[in-house]
Order: C-alpha cells, then sequence, then structure tokens
C-alpha cells in the first residue's frame, strides 16, 4: 500500500526473495509514474522469481488474490484497503514486521525505545553507548535506512545489536516483534487523529513490551508508560526496570548529587548502587534529556553493557540538529534551536530547561491547546514572538496565563517570517536571556519540515549576528 520509499523498498525486498507483488497508490500523478517506471525497471532486472506490478489511481480495491497487506506510514488504520482485507481474513503488517521476519538466524538483538518525545535522542545515546562497549551497532525503525534495507542487507550479520526506534503506527502495524528489552519514554497526547483514541495510541506503544526478555523499562514520572509494563505479556523472569530523575527505588536507575546512578542492574552484591555518569557528561544536561540518558542506560545496562560504558557512549553523543540546538550568542544573548519541538509536551521540555525566555512559537497546531503549556512556562517567558497559521491559539493562551508578557503576532506565514521573528525577539531580549525557537506545532505551513524550519532561524540568527545587534 504506498509507492513512497518505504513501499518501495518494500516491494523491491519481497519480489526479491520470489514474491508477486502488487503495488496499489491512490494518487496517479508524475511522482507516482516515475516511482512505478523505476519499479517496475527494477523488478524486470532483479527480481528473478517474483514480480512487481503497480496499480495507480486506486488506493482502496484489494487485488484478486492477495496474501498478505504491506502499509505504508501515513495510511490510517481505517482506510478501505485494510477494511477489505480484513474482510478476506487477509493480514495487514508494515515494514518493520516484514524486517522483523525476513532476518536471519544469526540476526542482530533488537533493543527498542518509542514514545510521544525523545526518541531519537535515546535511540542514538544508546548506540553510542554500545559502541563504546564495543558492540558492533546501528540505529534503525524509523530513522536511518529503511529496515528492511537494513535486515536484508547481507551486512546485517555483522550487527550484534541494533538501537531500534519504533513510531506508535510501526508497532501497531507490527505484532510479532519481540525486542530483547523495550522502552516508553514517555506518553503525551499527538497524533490522536490516526489512532482514534488516547487509549488506541499507548495500547499500540505498550505492543513493544511483547515478549520481551530481559527489559522492560518505563518511566516512573509517567505512570501511563508502568501501567502498559503491568498489561505486557513479557517472557519469564523479564523485569520492570524505572527511569527516574529523583532518587532511585530497588529496580531504578535515577540521579543521585548530580550522578546518575543504576539500582537494577547491581553485579556486585554488597554495593546499594553503581554508579554510571555525571549529569553533565549529558549534551544538553536539560532534566528530559537525563531523562533520555537514564532510559538509553537502562536498556544498554539490561544488555550486559559496563558502568564505564555508559558514561563513555553519553560523553560521546551530540545530538541531531533542531534539538535544543545552541546556534550563536548574540549581545549576550544565547539563540537556541529546537525547531524539533513539534507539540507542546516537545515545546514543555524545552521550554524548562531555561531562565529568561523569549519563546518563538506557532504553526500547525494539529488539534491541540496550550494553556497547560503557557502555563507551566509563564513565569519564564521575558517575552513571545507569535508565527504561523494557528498562532492565534497560542496568544489567546498567553493572554488568559500570562497577560504582563510582552506579545508580539507577526500574522505572517510567508517564510521570510522567521527573519522578522528573529528581529522582534532580539529587540525583546536582554542580555543573559535566551531566544529559544519551540514551536510547539507542526511547520508544514510555512516550511517543508522542521528542519528547513531550524534552518531559516540559524540563518536569521546569523544574519543578526553579522549585522552587529
Ligand atoms: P522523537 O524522535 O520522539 O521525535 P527527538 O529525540 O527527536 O524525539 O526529540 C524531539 C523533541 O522533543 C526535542 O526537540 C525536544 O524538544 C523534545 N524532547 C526530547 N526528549 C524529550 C523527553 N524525554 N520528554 C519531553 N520532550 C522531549
Amino acid at each position: 500500500a504506498g509507492l513512497g520509499v518505504s513501499g518501495s523498498s518494500a516491494a523491491r525486498a519481497l519480489a526479491g526473495r520470489g514474491a508477486h507483488v502488487t503495488v496499489v497508490d491512490g494518487g496517479d500523478g508524475e511522482r507516482q509514474r516515475a516511482a512505478a517506471a523505476e519499479l517496475t525497471e527494477w523488478a524486470a532486472r532483479e527480481a528473478a522469481d517474483g514480480s512487481v506490478t503497480v496499480r495507480l489511481g486506486d488506493g482502496a480495491t484489494l487485488p484478486e488474490g492477495t496474501g498478505l497487506v504491506v502499509t505504508s506510514p501515513g495510511w490510517k488504520p481505517d482506510s478501505p484497503l485494510f477494511t477489505a482485507a480484513a474482510e478476506a481474513g487477509v493480514d495487514v503488517v508494515g515494514d518493520v514486521e516484514i524486517a522483523w521476519r525476513l532476518r536471519g538466524p544469526d540476526a542482530a538483538d533488537w533493543l527498542a525505545v518509542t514514545g510521544t518525545n525523545g526518541k531519537t535522542t535515546t535511540v542514538r545515546m544508546l548506540a553510542a553507548i554500545l559502541e563504546a562497549e564495543g558492540l558492533r551497532t546501528t540505529v534503525a525503525g524509523n530513522i536511518g535506512t529503511p529496515i528492511i534495507d537494513l535486515v536484508l542487507d547481507q551486512d546485517t550479520e555483522r550487527y550484534d545489536v541494533l538501537a531500534v526506534e519504533l513510531s506508535s503506527y510501526q508497532l501497531h502495524w507490527a505484532p510479532s516483534v519481540r525486542a530483547h528489552s523495550g522502552a516508553v519514554l514517555n506518553l503525551a497526547p499527538d497524533h490522536l487523529d490516526w489512532h482514534g483514541s488516547m487509549e488506541a495510541y499507548a495500547a499500540d506503544k505498550g505492543r513493544i513490551y511483547e515478549g520481551n526478555t530481559v527489559a522492560c523499562v518505563y518511566n516512573v514520572a509517567d505512570k501511563a508508560t508502568e501501567d502498559l509494563v503491568r498489561e505486557a505479556d513479557v517472557e519469564e523472569g523479564c523485569r520492570a526496570i524505572g527511569f527516574t530523575l529523583g532518587t532511585p527505588g530497588p529496580s531504578q536507575l535515577g540521579v543521585v548529587d548530580g550522578i546518575l546512578v543504576d539500582r537494577a542492574f547491581v553485579e556486585n552484591r554488597q554495593k546499594q548502587a553503581q554508579e554510571l555518569a555525571e549529569v553533565t557528561d549529558v549534551t544538553p544536561p536539560a532534566p528530559h534529556n537525563i531523562a533520555n540518558a537514564l532510559a538509553a542506560a537502562a536498556l544498554a545496562r539490561a544488555y550486559g553493557v559496563r558502568p564505564a560504558a555508559v558514561r563513555e557512549g553519553l560523553r560521546a553523543f551530540h545530538p541531531d540538529a533542531h534539538r535544543i540546538q545552541h546556534i550563536a550568542d548574540v549581545a549576550g544573548v544565547a539563540y537556541v534551536d529546537d525547531s524539533k519541538a513539534t507539540n507542546t509536551h516537545a515545546a514543555e521540555a524545552s521550554l524548562a530547561s531555561y531562565e529568561h525566555i523569549v519563546w518563538i512559537a506557532g504553526g500547525l497546531a494539529k488539534g491541540a491547546t496550550f494553556d497547560e503549556l503557557v502555563r507551566g512556562a509563564a513565569g519564564r517567558l521575558r517575552g513571545a514572538v507569535l508565527i504561523g497559521a494557528d498562532r492565534a491559539l497560542i496568544s489567546e493562551a498567553l493572554a488568559r496565563h500570562a497577560p504582563d508578557v510582552p506579545v508580539v503576532d507577526l500574522d505572517r506565514t510567508d517564510t521570510g517570517a522567521m527573519s522578522a521573528a528573529v528581529r522582534e525577539a532580539a529587540a525583546l531580549a536582554e542580555s543573559g536571556d535566551t531566544v529559544l525557537l519551540a514551536p510547539a506545532c507542526a511547520s508544514m505551513d510555512m516550511f517543508t519540515n522542521y528542519n528547513k524550519r531550524g534552518d531559516a532561524f540559524a540563518d536569521a540568527v546569523r544574519d543578526l549576528s553579522a549585522s552587529g545587534r
């Protein structure tokens, strides 16, 4: 279902193994035709026993004789094609499920991470820790190379363990994946239009724990994640391991006097806790990011990684761009790009990381409300500059909960609006403040994606710096 990157990669993987694949796509534009031509040419050349047929302009009818439907991200679970499949008793699965089913006998173990926010950061930290231990590993899943390609690539046999990021969509369509250990970082409303309800969204996230053998890692501060562990069907002996920013209880990792400590996997029975790393080993050392580091450490420790490798890996880790990325200091003001804060839960974490903030926010709200976010951040705001389609929702929340905070409502959605926003923010900021792009919204009203939005911010900051303000 769907002739995009993941659909094409699934079609090749399956046809290459002798399957007869029909790719259906409701669209029939230039993009689809070009992709169809490329795929059928490939199949004529390479799919020895298999075949690929492409059907454009009808994404709803189940092709005659279908034995398995493979979905693409973006196809909603109630799509007519899937209803037709259910009626015909045909399984519907996603790319992660296919990768799981096709992996070889000596395939790498999976350490899996999901959650509303922090997934990419956590799997990158985890991979850095596993590498520091000398294990052969890479990140996979909702990140990097399509997971089917990664698993089918013969070279993958050289991996000992994969750090796998799984989205709620991928988990929904991956019924038989069994990770060695899994973590749910946090749960906040997001993508509810796709899942239908918070319960359905949580249940899909909870799938990550099914069949875990060593550890189900949950967030002590987020009870919903612990509930999911309780509901999961795991292998005998598999333990629930919590992470907390406070002092850890037994079977937990936490923080004591600025040290990340492990009370879950303590080798020396004389010892109460194992020291892993210092808070300052984590970049940036913001609370939400310490939580990500603890989750990564928990999964690594479940896999038998030594404490010294946890520290070395965390020190080697550097966040991806647009995630609380310090761009420059101009006139004593720090400019920080957290364009990846595309929902209120993420923006809440980054607003909690600074004391005096001029906040640049706005974009597509995706049905979110902003009262709680603004109420929590009000005391830290020096000012706010609003851009994008749904900025009125944020300005109304500011008027309700932070009436004294000066707000510049830019009333613009053109791409040049970002440089105007940065100039307005600079005018509001005082030395020692942070100008923080944490939009709490998706970017597609103004930009192709959050990367482009962050780039526009960084360009504007550089212009500001060059102009000497
Ligand atoms: P994901 O892959 O889940 O989208 P990322 O690691 O890319 O997560 O981080 C996305 C954004 O979410 C970051 O820019 C940051 O603002 C925020 N964030 C990261 N970790 C957390 C966390 N543990 N809790 C809340 N927000 C977080």
